[in-house]
């Protein structure tokens, strides 16, 4: 016994240190989705053992974490890779439970408060910590459910009044105020998409505030989508669609973040296909973001990239130079400090890529004024934001893209860029585009410059062409998959 427990402790801060190192590299929600709900049973020099709440959980750890888990072991192992054994908790699953209700009123949360069995179909707004369920299943996650439940969904910072208009957000801003505001439903669904870290999920959210605000009783759920179909197949599991199905059809507002990780997902997406039904005939609001338009998410049914377009699809882009000013303008007033003029011009003009990003920057060169005593100068913020700089250089650009996909087919760039229509030009071609799409900021327009003047709708045409050959065709998938390492290399070195 004393053995045993000596184990589970080894195990436990062998784990920790895993955790810590895989917590920088992935986001905030999928940490909070996939690793908060993971228990390692023994963790030795050869073998981790980790046991998980449902067989969804396994699978996707399997498929898209296991080399990040083993990586992360292997370094805090002395290099050594062990092997990863996943198995689902006896009596597991336990929905992580949901925050996503939200209503006006306190009173109403807590009277439901220990009102287990319907804190589903009332008032769980984020702040209150009290209607959350910890996990039956495992003893150490009721900490980490609080503390999914205080607000990992919603942030109440995600407002529209903090939301920076700019000429890149501007019409899924007002899409989004138009969807909050108007009784009619003037937009259904609204689709959000774009880039990672340019306000998707800020705008989704301010949805959600401004209806509370202006609908107190309204039924409200926001769900990022990988929740969505983690419950789903646990409940297919337990037998319990009953209740999933209520959870997302009795509502007045469902808001779903990230649905390209519908892409392959076929029993979820039928399920959310028939949520989608069931809200749209009823008048029932939709809203959803993903990071590419309907059409361009892989694998996605027909059917289903129709419905998702019935409504208004619009893009977020990354903010212009007036745009981060008032970005970093903001978010340094929210930090209680003024910045010189110079130091502003200086963040936006470096940091580029997306407002996360920007926001990130403020953030250290505040901080480390704070800490050393100092003024905050032009002189420091270029000295804390070096590396930032350095990085941007090493962006992906097309060029690298088109670098890789060139020596990878053998073919000369120019001809990539000429008229060439032959299959032995065409497919490379497209496939650059795809990549362009994925891994640039680059617009349908500027990619078509690159290739010799082609107009938006014939880029378009070629990333289509590539996702759709690329759901059957797995060697395609895979040689653009390498392709897009050796871009990401080229650009690195
Ligand atoms: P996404 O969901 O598109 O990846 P987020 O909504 O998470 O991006 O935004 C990343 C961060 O940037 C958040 O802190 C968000 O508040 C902030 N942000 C994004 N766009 C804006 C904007 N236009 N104005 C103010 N803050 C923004
Ligand atoms: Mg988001």
């Amino acid at each position: 016994m004393g053995v045993l427990m000596s184990q589970q402790q080894a195990a436990g801060s062998f784990w920790q240190g895993v955790l810590s190192q895989i917590r920088d590299r992935v986001t905030e929600q999928q940490f909070d989705t996939w690793f908060k709900t993971v228990e390692p049973t023994s963790c030795s020099e050869d073998t981790i053992e980790l046991t998980v709440p449902n067989s969804f959980s396994r699978e996707w750890l399997r498929k898209k974490y296991a080399d990040l888990i083993l990586g992360a072991a292997a370094s805090a192992n002395g290099g050594r890779r062990p092997t990863l054994r996943i198995t689902v908790r006896e009596g597991g699953d336990n929905e992580p439970d949901d925050v996503a209700v939200m209503t006006a009123t306190a009173e109403a949360n807590g009277a439901r408060r220990g009102a287990d069995q319907d804190a589903d179909h009332h008032a769980v707004l984020t702040e209150n910590v009290g209607a959350a369920r910890p996990h039956p299943g495992s003893s150490s996650s009721t900490a980490s459910a609080l503390e999914a439940a205080r607000g990992a969904w919603l942030n109440p910072e995600y407002r529209f009044d903090t939301f920076v208009v700019g000429s890149g957000n501007r019409l899924p801003y007002a899409a989004s105020m138009a969807v909050s505001e108007k009784d009619q439903r003037v937009y259904n669904p609204l689709f959000v998409h774009g880039g990672v870290g340019l306000g998707k999920s800020h705008l989704l959210q301010a949805i959600c505030a401004a209806w509370r605000a202006r609908r107190p009783s309204a039924r409200i759920r926001y769900v990022p989508c990988e929740q969505f179909i983690n419950q789903f197949i646990t409940a297919v599991e337990k037998g319990a669609l009953e209740s999933f199905r209520k959870r997302y059809r009795e509502v007045d507002l469902l808001v779903v973040d990230d649905v390209q990780f519908l892409a392959g997902k076929e029993r979820t997406q039928e399920e959310f296909f028939h949520t989608f039904n069931a809200l749209h005939q009823r008048q029932q609001q939709i809203v959803v973001s993903a990071d590419v338009s309907p059409r361009e998410i892989p694998g996605l049914s027909e059917r289903l990239v129709s419905r998702l377009r019935w409504g208004m699809v619009c893009e977020v882009e990354a903010p212009g130079y007036e745009t981060r000013l008032d970005i970093v303008r903001q978010c340094a007033d929210r930090l209680g400090q003024e910045l010189p003029e110079e130091v502003s011009a200086f963040i936006s003009e470096s940091v580029r890529t997306n407002v996360r990003e920007v926001e990130g920057a403020v953030t250290r060169v505040i901080g480390h004024a704070h800490l050393s005593g100092q003024e905050i100068n032009i002189a420091e913020a270029r000295e804390v934001l070096r590396d930032l700089v350095v990085e941007r250089r090493r962006r992906v650009t097309i060029d690298h893209i088109a670098q890789a996909v060139t020596r990878h087919f053998e073919v000369k760039l120019a001809e990539l860029q000429s008229k060439k229509r032959t299959q032995a030009v065409a497919v490379p071609r497209q496939i650059c585009m795809f990549l362009a799409r994925r891994l640039t900021g680059l617009s349908l327009e500027e990619i078509g410059g690159f290739f010799g003047g082609r107009d938006h709708s014939t880029v378009l045409y070629g990333v289509d062409r590539i996702t759709a050959r690329s759901r059957d065709d797995v060697a395609l998938r895979d040689t653009v998959e390498q392709l897009a390492t050796q871009a990401l290399s080229v650009a690195g070195s």
